[in-house]
């Protein structure tokens, strides 16, 4: 059982992970972070409800830089529930970071308020695929400056059809960035997607027991 005292984050990061009372780490979070924080390409497999969010949530808060008003991550997730989940999350996560701007970009919205606010630049991106795509595609969403992509429940993207808009995601993000990649199943479509989204990703699984 490892503390997330343990981990190489700022006395207010820490504090706020108290105050949310997240003492211990899960095992996908133990086994997950480090490799985040040291900024290797991460394919991850838990099963639903371990704490994936703050698994890649943990890593992408760390990297951020507040002063420059750039989108710098961007969390793709299957639909516009989770992505308001995810969203509700990171900002839990970042409740210590005062001038963070987190946008979620999902279809259902008029595009003309979502480019409003993007012409105000976020930090990190929280959206569909096909919805984030088309902003790219405008040109009103700008990836050069992006670090991190994370693609969460992969699995679930994948069975709805997402490949073509990933792929096409991936093309408008700096090549050199960390990719990292949540899933709660590990079929054999994942593994071709890592192999051609991802970089020499490190593989984490926590089986379930029987
Ligand atoms: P997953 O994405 O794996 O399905 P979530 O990220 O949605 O799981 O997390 C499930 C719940 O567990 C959330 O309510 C989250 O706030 C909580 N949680 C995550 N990690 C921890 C932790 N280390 N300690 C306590 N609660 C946690
Ligand atoms: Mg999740």
């Amino acid at each position: 059982m490892k503390a997330f005292t343990h981990l190489p984050l700022s006395r207010e990061f820490q504090e706020n992970l108290k105050y949310l009372h997240y003492e211990t780490m899960t095992d996908i979070q133990e086994m997950s972070i480090p490799p985040i924080l040291q900024g290797l390409d991460v394919l991850a497999q838990a099963k639903t409800g371990s704490g994936k969010t703050a698994a890649f949530g943990i890593g992408l808060l760390h990297n951020m830089d507040t002063r420059r008003y750039r989108v710098q991550a961007v969390v793709l997730c299957p639909t516009r529930e989770l992505a308001e989940q995810v969203t509700a999350e990171l900002r839990r996560l970042a409740r210590f970071q005062h001038n963070i701007k987190l946008l979620k970009i999902t279809g259902g919205f008029p595009m003309h308020k979502q480019e409003h606010s993007l012409s105000h630049q976020a930090h990190i991106i929280v959206g569909t695929p096909g919805r984030v795509l088309k902003l790219l595609q405008r040109g009103s969403l700008v990836m050069d400056e992006v670090k991190m992509i994370v693609l969460d429940e992969a699995d679930r993207m994948l069975d709805m059809g997402f490949i073509d808009q990933i792929q096409g995601i991936m093309k408008f993000a700096p090549a050199k960035r960390q990719t990292l990649c949540f899933s709660a199943t590990f079929p054999d479509e994942i593994q071709a997607l890592s192999q051609s989204v991802m970089n020499e990703p490190v593989e984490v699984k926590v089986e379930t027991q029987h």
